[in-house]
């Protein structure tokens, strides 16, 4: 069984992904931080972000994978846990230059179905109803009003001290929408069989709630 859950940034993807997966006793794949963990590499490498043909070199070379801890998942590259460093502003600001690229992307997607294949499985991403699994046999699509999304990034930030920086959040994020809806081979769009839910005025609670309701009727 694949639950797919999509949707823009801050739309609580992760937490609602990872918070049904723990539920539901399987597992959680989040294809956002493959591309983060991509790029990590690629910048520790000092390879030409634009140049498609060398970031598939360097992906032909590279280890992704996850391990569930008691702390949360933890993702390797090359058997470095790198799951702060992905996290950084810079991977976050650089993420689009891996995600733009089909043939990149087309590596990462395997990657995406080899580890699903091995069970049930809550696929989290932007292109996962899709892209990657088709099939799945549910899915779900969350969204919010862009501030509500900017407010809630902001509050994780370590040191949230203006309204300067909650503008730039709500920027930051116009962009990566931008961004994540004009990529041209798979742009974030709401499949015809997914149920759309917007978290806008919804507590995580009830967004969970609400989920677990559709798969667990
Ligand atoms: P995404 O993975 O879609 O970018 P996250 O799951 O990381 O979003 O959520 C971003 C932040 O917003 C987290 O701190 C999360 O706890 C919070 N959050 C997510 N959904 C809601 C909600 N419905 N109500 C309040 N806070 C939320």
């Amino acid at each position: 069984m694949i639950i797919a859950i999509d949707g823009p940034a801050g739309s609580g993807k992760s937490t609602v992904a990872k918070t049904l997966a723990k539920h539901l006793g399987i597992r959680y794949l989040d294809t956002g931080a493959m591309y983060r963990a991509l790029t990590w590499k690629a910048m520790q490498h000092n390879v030409n972000l634009d140049d498609e043909n060398a970031l598939c070199r360097i992906m032909e070379q590279t280890q992704i994978y996850f391990e569930s801890e008691e702390k949360g998942l933890q993702v390797f590259v090359d058997g470095r846990n790198v799951t702060k460093e992905i996290r950084s502003p810079s991977v976050t600001n650089n993420t689009h230059h891996i995600s733009g690229k089909p043939g990149v992307r087309a590596m990462l997607v395997n990657l995406q179905r080899k580890i699903a294949s091995k069970g049930n499985t809550v696929a989290e991403g932007r292109d996962i109803g899709t892209v990657v699994f088709p099939q799945a046999e549910k899915k779900f699509f969350l969204d919010a009003r862009i501030e509500i999304r900017a407010k809630r990034r902001f509050r994780e930030r370590e040191t949230p001290d203006n309204e300067n920086s909650l503008d730039s959040v709500i920027r930051e994020i116009a962009l990566r929408d931008q961004r994540d809806t004009t990529r041209k081979d798979s742009p974030l769009k709401i499949s015809d069989d997914s149920i759309y839910i917007d978290t806008t005025n919804l507590t995580l609670n009830e967004v969970i709630h609400r989920i677990i309701k559709e798969v667990n009727p």
